[in-house]
């Protein structure tokens, strides 16, 4: 009885089946649990164990096996998840709160909170900056050493609001309809909260771990990362130096009520910024000249548009079309599975580039000509007109070859192709799917969401691109969200922004989920 109780504890949390207590794999992180336990205060709170008289050597596997239920319990039972969730949300109704608006950023407040809530349970954090009111948190628990680190991050700063175009104020934190309203609602002070609720529940459970778990609250996400990310990485890499990080740019994705698939970002494309200038003489408007600055630019920008840069998948984007075809109905199914189909592909990206426009710029170097200026007078010819590409590389991109290939592209000797500098990130490798981090994302998405993962490239960038720089091995990872709800107004970045506190509340349990069995004692590799 007391076997079985415990083991429907440890079950209704982890997802194990009884077949895993047969599981070597299984059973000798226990025996390692028994072994590492004996003098530390896992066993102490079992005052029973202490008044035991001693026993004779062959009894002593018996009870063992008869004492594994109550270690294990003790080890690895699940917090008290509706006391979790109460806590959860006072904690990011007080971050919402916090106005961290960047520009101009003030993530002080939210850096002071969450170090206070941390050092209250006794865990180390500490706030590191390169300007004061532009602060970062790192908070780090433990482990043995055995493996080496990882880090969970979150971002304080949001971007801008206009308050007028808010139905409720963007930073009252309004519960209402089972939403929670507030600029940082999903990006990002969700993950900021489940990245502290984490760390708490660890360190109150005393989960002994077998590698250091680090907790960065960044500032400067959105736009500002020289005080955020990148003064972490130059002044402060001890402090964030780890195997796996988990950050952002992932999602659970639903449609129509129901949750379709995850989303786990593995990789992202790199943002670059490039000009074309055109030059030709000026000149008296009443006499047209075929060197005009601006028909030579309007040319090139056409030429440019028109042009499809070639396809080129790599092994996320590969993974993520093969894996959307088995879970697509048989038309869409058919498009994915023959996207790299020299017969078919043509059709399928000129599809792509009309009804799936990010699925057309998942699979290719992409250029948007997004600004464009020439001309001061109605009866002038301008001798200058500039048009500024936004260009979004895949990870592998030769840029200046790149740059070449637009100049062909325009054949125009009166067009100067040029890269213009971009507080840009650093291109990088896809993160590896064969990870121990990546297979236990999976199996986690399996266990909370019934669905199967898809790896990702972001269109977008994001901080990660820094870390898998430095050879760390990052998956963007996110709360469920209705696809429905962006168009509505209220996605990353829209006029408002909201999350469902439910889709809350479980992706904090996701979350433990992962850090707990990447990081905890006595499971090898
Ligand atoms: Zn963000």
């Amino acid at each position: 009885m007391r076997f079985k109780l415990a083991f429907a504890a440890y079950n209704a949390g982890t997802g194990r089946t009884e077949a895993d207590l047969q599981d070597p794999l299984f059973i000798s992180p226990l025996l390692a649990l028994r072994a590492r336990g004996r003098n530390s205060s896992l066993i102490t709170h079992h005052s029973s164990l202490r008044t035991l008289p001693p026993l004779p050597a062959c009894i002593v596997p018996i009870l063992l096996l008869f004492l594994f239920p109550s270690i294990l319990a003790a080890q690895t039972s699940q917090p008290d998840w509706t006391k979790v969730e109460d806590e959860t949300m006072r904690h990011f109704q007080a971050l919402l709160r916090m106005d961290t608006s960047d520009p101009p950023g003030n993530e002080a407040p939210a850096a002071e909170y969450l170090k206070t809530v941390l050092e209250r349970e006794g865990i180390e954090a500490k706030i590191l900056s390169l300007d004061s009111k532009r602060p970062n948190l790192v908070a780090r628990l433990r482990g043995n050493g055995k493996k080496r680190p990882i880090l969970i991050m979150g971002h304080t700063d949001v971007v801008s609001v206009d308050p007028a175009k808010w139905t409720h104020p963007p930073f009252s934190a309004t519960r209402e309809g089972g939403y929670v309203y507030g600029r940082g609602a999903i990006d990002d002070k969700d993950n900021v909260v489940a990245c502290l609720m984490v760390m708490l529940l660890l360190k109150r459970m005393n989960v002994p771990l077998d590698r250091d778990v680090i907790f960065l609250a960044e500032a400067g996400e959105e736009g500002s990362y020289q005080y955020g990310i990148d003064f972490m990485m130059k002044q402060h890499w001890p402090e964030i130096d780890a195997e796996y990080c988990f950050a952002e740019g992932g999602t659970i994705v639903s449609t129509g009520g129901k949750v379709r698939h995850a989303e786990i970002q593995t990789s992202e494309k790199i943002p670059y910024r490039v000009k074309l200038t055109a030059r030709g003489p000026a000149g008296h408007g009443s006499v047209p000249l075929r060197s005009n600055a601006i028909v030579h630019l309007s040319q090139a920008v056409g030429r440019v548009a028109a042009w499809q840069t070639p396809m080129r998948l790599n092994d996320t984007t590969r993974a993520y079309f093969e894996r959307l075809a088995a879970i697509s109905p048989p038309e869409e199914s058919a498009r994915y599975k023959n996207v790299a189909n020299t017969e078919k592909t043509a059709a399928i990206q000129e599809y792509f580039a009309v009804k799936e426009p990010h699925h057309h710029s998942m699979l290719r170097t992409s250029i948007s000509p997004n600004m464009i200026t020439g001309g001061y007078r109605v009866n002038v010819i301008p001798s200058q007109a500039e048009a500024t590409l936004d260009v979004r590389a895949l990870p592998d991109e030769d840029i200046s070859h790149l740059l070449a290939e637009i100049g062909k592209v325009i054949n125009d000797p009166a067009v100067e192709v040029t890269k213009v500098e971009r507080l840009t990130r650093p291109a990088t490798k896809p993160s590896r799917l064969d990870t121990e981090a990546f297979r236990l994302t999976e199996e986690a998405v399996k266990r909370h969401y019934g669905v199967v993962t898809l790896p990702t490239m972001s269109t977008g960038a994001t901080d990660m691109s820094f870390l898998r720089a430095r050879g760390v091995e990052c998956y963007g990872i996110g709360p469920m969200r209705d696809v429905e709800d962006g168009p509505k107004g209220f996605g990353a970045h829209s006029d408002q922004e909201r999350i469902l506190e439910e889709a809350l509340h479980k992706f904090v349990r996701f979350h433990w989920d992962i850090v707990v069995n990447l990081a905890k004692a006595g499971v090898p590799q």
